[in-house]
């Protein structure tokens, strides 16, 4: 991974400042996301929850969601905090991220942030569905 592990702390502190607006009223589970474009612009998103629980979304696809309607398709990053166990991606938001190539994913535990969990999505998620046309 060419990426300096620098940019990888940047975009976890943005993930970390996004958990703030979380809407987590039920889970209490507060996550943020920090998605970082080929255009160099960080993305944020933090979990959505809802009365009707299936609804909730993630942070991650909160963030590829407001990546992609800026016009961006190619990522490089995304980084997750949760403030607990390292949080790594759900298998929704790994087919969602897949969608648009492989791209890092970095986690911490929001108690032990400086130890990152940096890995390829391909590694959390191997077999990404594709639709065959
Ligand atoms: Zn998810």
């Amino acid at each position: 991974m060419n990426q300096p592990l620098h940019d990888f702390y940047r975009l976890l502190r943005a993930a970390a400042a996004a958990r703030k607006n979380a809407h987590a009223p039920y889970s209490k589970f507060r996550v943020g996301a920090a998605l970082l474009a080929g255009n160099g612009k960080i993305y944020t998103g933090t979990n959505i929850e809802n009365a009707s629980y299936g609804l909730t979304l993630c942070a991650e696809r909160v963030a590829v969601g407001k990546a992609v309607s800026d016009g961006q398709r190619n990522f490089i990053a995304i980084a997750i905090a949760a403030p607990s166990a390292t949080p790594f991606p759900c298998g929704a938001c790994c087919q969602v991220l897949a969608e648009f190539g492989d791209c890092i994913v970095v986690c911490a535990d929001a108690r032990r942030p400086r130890q990152l969990c940096v890995q390829r999505l391909a590694e959390l998620l191997p077999r990404a569905f594709r639709l065959a046309c």
